[in-house]
């Protein structure tokens, strides 16, 4: 069994249409992936669809942000009812912050003499949920950086960078507890991710943990062997199961899909907790 539990389509900051992503998905030889764009569930119709008949299995879920003591996270959540009115409104808190936050970003780019705007933005991003990685193509289109990876730098939109804007961001306790309101399972995502920032302390996982956090991701591009080492004794501690996953974004990032993978009897755990819905067997 290949299981790739964390990937985004372009109803977020992913390249793909969610059927590109489930054909996609079929062709990298895997038997589950989880389409987890950033703070929607708009892609989910257009991706149950697509599996139908190809023998993939699909599991429905989120990539929610957060925030706890000035540091940005990201809480994965799988299986949910997407009707559930609490976590629904959370979701779309977030996005619709998205949308100032992008235009303040631009704002900022363009002070620092940029030549990007909203529009430009607005047509990379489509329908998506706009983020900095729609902005980041945006600064390649420019010729002000050459990659997208290369706008994630203080002088551009790493956090804490020249033109870092913050979004509106959930604690992490209170979306562990609305992912698990609306029968959902929460995963921390990518917990050790240093490239992206400063990270939370094992004293943040473990209160995760006693909010009813069901996992942490391990096994993921952005964490070094000692790191994943960590986590893995920390999950274990802490009675949690570990995932593996490519966090594919399609051509904005280098990670291919089924990369890194997660371990069956931890998928069978995942669903084992999850009441607000299942997976979509194609
Ligand atoms: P946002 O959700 O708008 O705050 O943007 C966060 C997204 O930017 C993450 O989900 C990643 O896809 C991407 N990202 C963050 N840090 C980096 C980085 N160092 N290199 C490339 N992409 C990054
Ligand atoms: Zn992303
Ligand atoms: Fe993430
Ligand atoms: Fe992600």
């Amino acid at each position: 069994m290949r299981i790739d539990l964390h990937a985004h389509s372009n109803a977020s900051d992913g390249t793909d249409s969610p059927a590109e992503l489930v054909a996609a998905a079929v062709a990298a030889g895997l038997d589950v992936v989880a389409l987890t764009d950033h703070d929607t569930v708009a892609g989910h119709a257009e991706a149950a669809e697509a599996v139908r008949g190809t023998g993939l299995t699909l599991v429905p879920g989120a990539e929610l942000s957060c925030h706890v003591d000035g540091i940005s996270m990201h809480l994965l959540a799988y299986l949910f009812d997407p009707a559930e009115a609490a976590f629904a409104a959370e979701r779309e808190l977030v996005r619709t912050d998205r949308f100032r936050r992008g235009r303040a970003i631009v704002e900022r780019c363009r002070e620092l003499g940029a030549p990007i705007d909203w529009e430009q933005v607005e047509r990379i991003a489509g329908a998506g949920s706009v983020g900095r990685p729609h902005i980041a193509s945006a600064l390649v289109e420019a010729g002000v950086v050459a990659t997208v990876s290369d706008a994630f730098t203080a002088e551009w939109l790493a956090n804490g960078g020249r033109a870092d804007v913050r979004k509106h961001e959930t604690d992490p306790v209170t979306a562990v507890r609305l992912v698990r309101a609306a029968g959902g399972v929460p995963v921390f995502a990518h917990p050790g991710a240093v490239k992206r920032g400063r990270t939370v302390s094992d004293e943040v996982i473990a209160d995760l943990a006693a909010a009813g956090l069901g996992g942490l991701e391990v096994d993921h591009t952005d964490h070094d062997g000692p790191t994943r080492e960590h986590l893995r004794g920390l999950a274990a501690e802490l009675g949690l199961f570990t995932t593996g996953s490519s966090d594919y974004h399609g051509h904005r990032k280098t990670v291919r899909l089924g990369e890194y993978t997660t371990d069956p009897a931890a998928y069978e755990q995942l669903v084992g907790q999850a009441t607000g819905a299942a997976p979509i067997r194609g």
